[in-house]
């Protein structure tokens, strides 16, 4: 997959980029991000690209002329791509919307900064928001947006499995997880995950997760695929509780 971001900020991308399982991604030829500095495009001899917003009141706005230079330019390179506007406004990010992003070949991202950018601009763009709070700019969210995506894309996580069997991918929270030492400070590990017994333990994680999203998350039991088995045991949780 291809990325593409378009900011004033880039100096704020290497870190994330550069380190851990997105950097192993770009280096494995998984993933590519170009960050673009949206002020490079501006008409203005001072490299402009904000300014006041008409009508008054506080802050600037990113101006329309340098984001849409940016964006003909970073299209003219290999065509088009599906055009993301990060945004409180939007569809708010989840795991189901970042499935369906790793899917497209190319994504690009357009980042706002101060009270935002032109309004001209963003009948442009689709908008998704990371969650119903502000940031001081869309660059913390394009960074969140490219995490998620592509710990999704084949190939990126070391083990495939990772991907298909967390939290929400079934519609459900993922189960606990326990690594060495067996006892540790007094605790130990769930005695069945030492057991090496397969069935057993898929069966143990299963239960856990059924009972985390029931006492975390409720709601999200609605959407989930339920066997008969897991509405069994959920309702064996609920009559032991009353
Ligand atoms: N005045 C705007 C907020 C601007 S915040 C308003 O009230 O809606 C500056 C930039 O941060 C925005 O242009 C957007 O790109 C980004 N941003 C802020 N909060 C965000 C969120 N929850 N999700 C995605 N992007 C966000």
């Amino acid at each position: 997959m291809r990325i593409d971001v378009l900011t004033l900020f880039p100096e704020m991308f290497p870190g994330v980029l550069g380190a851990s399982i997105i950097k192993r991604a770009i280096e494995k030829g998984v993933l590519s991000v170009s960050v673009h500095n949206i002020r490079e495009y501006s008409d203005n001899k001072q490299r402009q690209a904000d300014d006041y917003p008409f009508g008054g009141g506080a802050g600037m706005v990113m101006m329309a002329q340098p984001v849409l230079d940016c964006l003909a330019a970073v299209e003219a390179e290999g065509g088009s791509a599906r055009r993301v506007y990060l945004s409180p406004r939007g569809r708010t990010l989840s795991s189901a919307v970042a499935h369906e992003l790793a899917k497209e070949e190319r994504l690009i991202l357009l980042a706002g900064h101060y009270e935002g950018v032109d309004e001209r601009v963003l009948s442009r763009f689709e908008h998704l928001s990371i969650g119903d709070y502000v940031l001081t700019g869309g660059e913390l969210p394009a960074m969140v947006l490219i995490d998620c995506v592509a710990r999704l894309l084949p190939g990126a996580l070391g083990n495939e499995d990772s991907a298909v069997y967390e939290s929400f991918s079934n519609g459900l929270l993922e189960h606990p997880h326990y690594t060495r030492p067996a006892e540790f400070r007094g605790e130990a590990v769930p005695e069945i995950l030492l057991s090496g017994h397969h069935a057993n333990i898929e069966a143990w994680r299963r239960e856990r997760s059924l009972e985390l999203t029931q006492r975390l998350r409720p709601e999200l039991l609605e959407g989930a695929e339920l066997s008969k088995k897991d509405r069994a045991f959920l309702a064996g949780l609920e009559d032991s509780r009353s």
